[in-house]
């Protein structure tokens, strides 16, 4: 896979993401499969992996998790 901003070759790794799911609540998503450009530092999320983030988050925010992190996994 290429880098769609400096065309530099991407390697399997993981990144970080902050979702506001509204003005009180930022959920912090860590450990999340992507997609890391070796020249730019880009991320790729895959679209089934950010599905997978959205519905950690909406997860997170009915346990009343309105500030915090929670750990990527996948559902068994
Ligand atoms: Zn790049």
């Amino acid at each position: 896979m290429k880098c769609a901003l400096c065309q530099g070759s991407m390697l399997s790794g993981k990144t970080t993401l902050p979702y506001e799911t509204g003005e009180e609540y930022l959920v912090v998503v860590k450990d999340i499969p992507a997609w890391v450009c070796q020249q730019c530092g880009d991320h790729f999320v895959e679209i089934k992996v950010v599905r997978e983030v959205e519905r950690i988050v909406a997860a997170a925010k009915q346990d009343g998790v309105t500030l915090g992190f929670v750990k990527y996994k996948k559902a068994a």
